[in-house]
């Protein structure tokens, strides 16, 4: 059913794409004229995996996909796209079903959630107070289901200065309710006697609370004091960090309380109880009168993500063990998140990451068919492709996966990663990471290496944020490809489009990982996980020429024919450009001694340097020339 469905929208999406094309070319040429062969020449030169591969791309980018946001009808449609394709090549499905025993391609995780607070309760016999303008749950707590008598507890402060104090460790409070006051100690105008502006930190929440709930009371209730000199104390919350696992806390207006209080046969005022508490006086044990606390928070999953997941499947005596290919699927949509040019506008990813998507799908293709053709004896890994979901948001599919594998951790002898594998310019570099992350493989891959006619800017250590961030937490040995730095300025914009994708050198990348994968699915061996930290030492001896830069600025650039230099296109916010006080529309024109013609000469410059170094940077800003210093920082 869904795959036949997609395949109807393959279709659909195809035609529309093309059919403008044609449609353009009829109108402005007349048949007789039109010359066939340079156009049919050129299609049938065309590698076929090329077509195939731009073909994905092109879908995934599409408007049909909205920029694949999780939880739009993009997101599901992307989603269907993948799997049908992964279904299509005869992988099998390897995640478990909701039904007992079934297999699905899909694993599903919790993307979004809001907590609701139910039944909520605050009872003295017949006297009900009414949740949001008498009393709030917090968060601060637990669950609540208690009755039981009231223990007053002054500002539930253990020391304060001058012999100050509310209780000892030695009181228990066990069976009762603690009621406490927000704050501490004050004089008539509402003031601490502690501090002459604000109040100490013994006002704050995490050690009162810890430390009246160390007493072992059933339960917590905060109030407002009477007449302190601050706006909080008018305002009853209910969120907040939860500090004790298994004691409600709630919170209480002063008039609310009083009652409360009063209805225990205790004739005191509010105000009286303040006075009790700023002296200082201890804990006071009011009767038997049970008060009733209850509520309970429920957790609703308001968002799921899913990760699309297929498998080749190993054979022999390595078929236990298996390797992770993975792509993040998920985008910016309409830019509504994460966009370096703000919400609006389609975001298509086709750089980010359905470049990545694409591949991973060629290699879906590819390895079942290296497998198909293997020698039957021959023993072989099982290859889990994933394409991930929730990764522009904060890694979360790749996370959710290690926490909840479909196969143990342990089994896991690689983990291969793309984002944005679709730039690949003129001169043909990839930049492969974290070949240092397992023992002898440098070796090993720098062998595939050469064997392709890509130019593989190579770096033991890991680098760049995304999944394989989440596999290498956990020691497993990655492998993580990328366009290399700097960054493309359509990163994250609308801009990330289909006409920008080089997708000879998108191919390029998974016929390279389609060897990596499959040697290192063959190869009896596992690489030994190697710390992050050590490789990274090894990456800084030797400088390679075509190592990484050591150090980052904050700003991108772009180059501008016939123009000077290099226009400056985005400033990070936390970044040290953005301190020295280079703006957005400057242009760069010289670093130290050296005038910057490209980006090639600004990476070669930066190439030299380490973090904490302060550069001379001269710039053309409104046709004046000015200098600022720079301190560069540490790439992470
Ligand atoms: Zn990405």
């Amino acid at each position: 059913m869904r795959t036949t469905m997609t395949r109807t929208t393959t279709v659909l999406l195809l035609s529309a794409l093309l059919v403008p094309a044609a449609a353009a070319q009829d109108s402005t040429q007349d048949v007789e004229d039109r010359d066939w062969a340079p156009l049919s020449n050129a299609m049938r030169d065309v590698d076929p995996d090329v077509r195939e591969y731009q073909e994905h791309v092109i879908i995934l980018s599409s408007p049909w996909m909205e920029g694949r946001l999780p939880g739009t009808r993009g997101a599901e449609l992307a989603r269907e796209y993948v799997e049908s394709q992964f279904a299509a090549r005869g992988l099998t499905p390897p995640a478990p079903g909701e039904e007992p025993g079934t297999l699905t391609y899909r694993q599903r995780f919790p993307l979004g959630s809001s907590s609701q607070m139910l039944n909520r309760q605050l009872s003295v016999g017949d006297m009900k107070f009414k949740q949001g303008a008498d009393y709030e749950m917090t968060r601060l707590g637990s669950d609540a289901d208690v009755s039981a008598p009231l223990a007053f507890v002054g500002y539930g402060i253990s020391e304060g200065p001058d012999g100050y104090s509310d209780f000892s460790e030695d009181d228990d409070l066990s069976g009762k309710i603690a009621v406490i006051f927000r704050f501490e100690p004050m004089g008539e105008d509402g003031r601490s006697l502690w501090e002459d502006e604000g109040w100490t930190s013994r006002v704050n929440l995490r050690p009162k609370i810890s430390g009246v709930g160390g007493l072992n009371p059933e339960g917590v209730i905060l109030v407002n004091p009477p007449g302190a000199d601050d706006p909080r104390a008018t305002r009853l919350f209910s969120s907040g960090r939860q500090y004790l696992g298994d004691i409600p806390v709630f919170m209480m207006t002063p008039d609310a309380a009083e009652k409360m209080l009063q209805a225990t046969g205790d004739t005191r005022s509010i105000q009286e109880w303040r006075d009790h508490a700023d002296q200082g006086n201890g804990i006071v044990h009011l009767g038997d009168t049970e008060v009733t606390l209850k509520g309970e928070s429920s957790v609703a999953v308001t968002q799921w993500g899913e990760n699309i997941m297929a498998k080749v499947e190993g054979r022999g005596e390595l078929e236990d063990e298996y390797i992770i290919i993975g792509a993040h699927l998920d985008h910016l949509g309409m830019g509504e998140f994460g966009s370096n040019e703000g919400p609006g506008k389609l975001h298509p990813g086709a750089d980010d990451n359905a470049s990545g998507v694409a591949a991973l799908i060629m290699l879906a293709g590819s390895l079942q068919a290296a497998y198909d053709e293997a020698p039957e004896d021959m023993p072989l890994r099982d290859v889990i492709l994933i394409a991930f979901d929730g990764e522009e948001s904060g890694l979360n599919g790749s996370r959710y996966y290690v926490e909840n594998p479909v196969q143990p951790l342990e089994d896991l002898v690689l983990m291969i990663n793309f984002d944005m594998i679709g730039r690949i310019e003129g001169d043909r570099r990839l930049s492969i990471s974290g070949t240092g992350t397992g023992v002898g493989m440098p070796e090993w891959a720098r062998g595939h290496f050469e064997a392709s006619d890509l130019v593989i800017v190579e770096s033991e250590r890991s680098s760049g944020g995304s999944d394989h961030t989440n596999f290498l937490r956990r020691e497993i040995p990655i492998l993580f490809a990328i366009t290399p730095f700097p960054l493309h300025n359509d990163y994250h914009t609308s801009r990330d489009t289909v006409d920008l994708i080089n997708y000879e050198g998108g191919m390029a990348t998974s016929d390279l990982f389609h060897e990596l994968a499959y040697s290192a699915a063959a190869n009896p061996e596992r690489f030994e996980y190697t710390s992050n930290r050590r490789a990274r030492q090894r990456d800084r001896q030797p400088q390679r020429d075509n190592a990484m830069p050591r150090v980052k600025f904050g700003f991108r650039t772009a180059a501008d024919e016939g123009e000077p230099g290099l226009r400056i296109v985005f400033i990070r916010e936390d970044g040290a450009a953005n301190e020295s006080g280079i703006k957005v529309g400057d242009r760069l024109i010289g670093w130290n001694d050296v005038e910057l013609e490209g980006r090639r000469q600004l990476i070669e410059q930066l190439r030299t340097h380490d973090p904490g170094d302060v550069v001379k940077i001269r710039l053309l800003r409104d046709g004046r020339e000015e200098t600022v210093d720079l301190t560069l920082e540490a790439r992470d």
